[in-house]
């Protein structure tokens, strides 16, 4: 078999004549050389029909000597509505086949009239069912009383796998060309195909990358054709065990209470015997880790002696978290912490009643849970910022652990980067008919007060000023740590469970150990189900008028709270293995524009390859767009700064992005 070029057309979907183009791209085995001339494809667009004659057998070297490559320029005239192709010398004259790939949008029905009057063998389409059923006409019978092969590979973005591409490779292997390859616009089929060409060892990542985009992938796809390729994040969402979740459920509310005052020397009952039981539990499941010991995963006490506070702390109380801390491996990302909480403590009806059974299952041996799940899935990979989970005490009679907790970090100096608060994320049964078992609620606060002192009233006023002023009210750090959420959930389509953002920082008469992180200036959110019972919350256990009180296991749902848990287990590895967000971004207003110019100091790490600039409406509540801008520190947008909110967020050679930094304004 003689190997000549392959070449690839595409049409774009949305083109005027004008601006038509046909890229050719030499790859691959050049087969059937007899069909050298031209195939014909009619697109017809806007009520306008485009002829436009697509192909080529090339025009080809000189003979069909071996190995030799047909010149690369494209021979072609481009009129107004006609693609000529310009005679070619020498054609082919041996038999070997000819692997011809169209790449467009959906085609209409005389779009694949023509396509198989004019010689095309095979379709192929990546649209999903729900898609197709929605067109006018059946593409895979008519294909077949076309005599096409019809291959049907439906895509998702979010949900693309390795299964795709490889389908498609089959379908390309057993089918000669010409073929068309459509999805709706052309993108999707491109993605595919470009990953398709890793798999197959065609091209390496970035070549493969930069093909697909020439194919038509929208810069939109280029995070999903990166995901498809990232496997920490696929490994460690099909890694959360359901069972085991469901299990440390039951186990923690075999304790009977976990009151924070409650006893600490039975080995059976209460606090101490529960922290014993999660600090062995992670210690447990961090085995294994086969790590050499600077990055070990290790588990500690946090100890604090609180004082009689004279409400929900009656005498001296040790709270004592339990803290699992899962090193960077990645020197100069190590440094960065993003936390996990969640509180292990429960409470009865009376909130200092220390003896009653207080089993909190929902509220919150599910977060607990979900950190043990996390340390044992996450303390096998190797991230590069360091993962630190902690299960706090005295949440119910204050806030205490996390308080005490966060100022020490505030002490120390530690760089806290995202704070992820899990509280009673087990149970997605709703009030009569209401089914929250797809999503959890992310709540968020919207003014980042935190590094202006409250007492001060000329700061504040200062900041309130400018919050005022900018618009800025809706992009505080936490904010954009809640739409980072966001972002991955929709990267990974694969997630059973989605985040729901709430713009507030927590429920109406409720606070969480999120709290103290924020107000001490660290991005925190809170992981929340949609729909509570109040019935289960807080509550003695009893049947009243045959209705069930009380925080049972029981109501705890193992596939919902596993899904919850593959959302925080996705977002940690996603910002775990980021670069930082730029700092000191900033909006340039020197001078009246209609453009937008942004300047920012580069991320320190060493992986990061460049910036994309984000943007939204400033009525929208999540980044709507964004634009590689490259590996720069400036970057000039056409789009007035009046109009829209923008932001700036860096991407290593993985594909792994930082949380957007929210621009302040300045002169330079
Ligand atoms: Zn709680």
């Amino acid at each position: 078999m003689t190997r000549y070029g392959q070449r690839f057309y595409r049409i774009p979907p949305r083109s005027t004549n004008s601006e038509l183009t046909i890229t050719l791209v030499e790859r691959g085995i050049l087969h059937d050389p007899n069909d050298r001339r031209f195939r014909i494809h009619l697109h017809s667009y806007m009520k306008k029909t485009i002829f436009i004659l697509l192909a080529v057998s090339a025009f080809i070297s000189t003979s069909h000597a071996q190995d030799t490559k047909p010149e690369a320029e494209p021979r072609f005239q481009i009129t107004d509505a006609v693609i000529t192709p310009i005679e070619i010398e020498n054609p082919f004259t041996d038999k070997q086949s000819d692997g011809r790939l169209i790449f467009a949008g959906q085609p209409t029905e005389d779009e694949l009239r023509a396509f198989a009057a004019l010689g095309g063998t095979t379709v192929i389409n990546a649209r999903t069912q729900i898609e197709m059923d929605r067109l006018k006409f059946d593409e895979a019978e008519l294909c077949k009383e076309l005599g096409l092969v019809y291959a049907h590979i439906p895509v998702s973005s979010s949900k693309l796998t390795a299964a795709e591409p490889f389908a498609l490779g089959l379908a390309l292997d057993e089918n000669p060309g010409p073929i068309l390859m459509h999805c709706g616009s052309g993108s999707r089929v491109s993605t595919i195909y470009g990953l398709h060409l890793i798999q197959s060892n065609q091209m390496t990542v970035d070549q493969a990358m930069s093909h697909a985009l020439k194919m038509g992938m929208s810069t939109g796809s280029v995070p999903y054709f990166q995901k498809a390729l990232m496997e920490t994040p696929q490994r460690t969402i099909a890694s959360v065990d359901p069972a085991r979740l469901i299990d440390n459920v039951h186990m923690l509310t075999s304790f009977g209470t976990r009151h924070t005052l409650s006893d600490t020397e039975s080995d059976l009952r209460g606090i101490g015997a529960a922290r014993r039981w999660v600090h062995g539990t992670f210690t447990e499941v961090i085995a294994g880790h086969g790590k050499p010991d600077e990055i070990a995963p290790f588990v500690t006490y946090d100890a604090h002696t609180v004082e009689p506070d004279g409400r929900r702390i009656l005498e001296q109380t040790e709270i004592v978290n339990v803290v699992c801390t899962i090193p960077g491996s990645k020197p100069d990302a190590t440094n960065r912490l993003y936390y996990v909480l969640a509180h292990l403590d429960s409470r009865a009806t009376n909130a200092n009643d220390s003896t009653s059974d207080a089993p909190g299952a929902n509220d919150d041996a599910s977060g607990v849970a979900a950190l043990i799940e996390l340390a044992r899935v996450l303390s096998q990979e190797s991230l590069d910022a360091t993962i630190v989970l902690v299960a706090t005490s005295g949440e119910e009679q204050g806030l205490y652990g996390a308080k005490l907790h966060a100022a020490n970090l505030v002490a120390t100096g530690a760089d806290v980067r995202a704070v992820l608060n899990n509280d009673t994320i087990g149970d997605p049964t709703g009030v009569g008919d209401l089914d929250g078992s797809e999503v959890v609620r992310i709540f968020s606060e919207g003014l980042g007060l935190d590094l202006v002192n409250l007492d001060d009233p000329a700061q504040l006023k200062a900041a309130l000023y400018k919050l005022r002023s900018t618009g800025s009210e809706s992009d505080s750090p936490s904010r954009q740590l809640a739409r980072y959420i966001n972002f991955v959930g929709k990267l990974h389509g694969e997630l059973p469970v989605k985040p729901k953002l709430v713009f507030r920082p927590d429920r109406y008469l409720r606070g969480g150990d999120h709290t103290p992180f924020n107000q001490l200036g660290f991005p925190a959110v809170r992981f929340c189900e949609v729909y509570e019972n109040y019935d289960h919350q807080h509550q003695d256990i009893r049947v009243e008028n045959e209705t069930q009180y009380g925080d049972l296991a029981t109501f705890v749902d193992a596939q919902y709270l596993a899904g919850v848990t593959k959302l925080n287990a996705a977002v940690l590895v996603h910002l775990a293995n980021a670069p930082s967000a730029p700092t000191d971004t900033r909006i340039i207003t020197a001078d009246l524009t209609n453009d937008t110019t942004l300047r920012w100091t580069a991320s320190p790490e060493s992986d990061v390859v460049g910036y994309e600039v984000l943007w939204r409406e400033t009525t929208d509540a999540d980044w709507t767009k964004f634009k590689d801008v490259g590996n720069v520190t400036e970057a000039t947008i056409e789009l007035s700064k009046d109009n829209w909110l923008f932001a700036v967020r860096a991407y290593d050679k993985v594909g792994y992005r930082s949380p957007a930094a929210y621009p302040s304004s300045a002169k330079e």
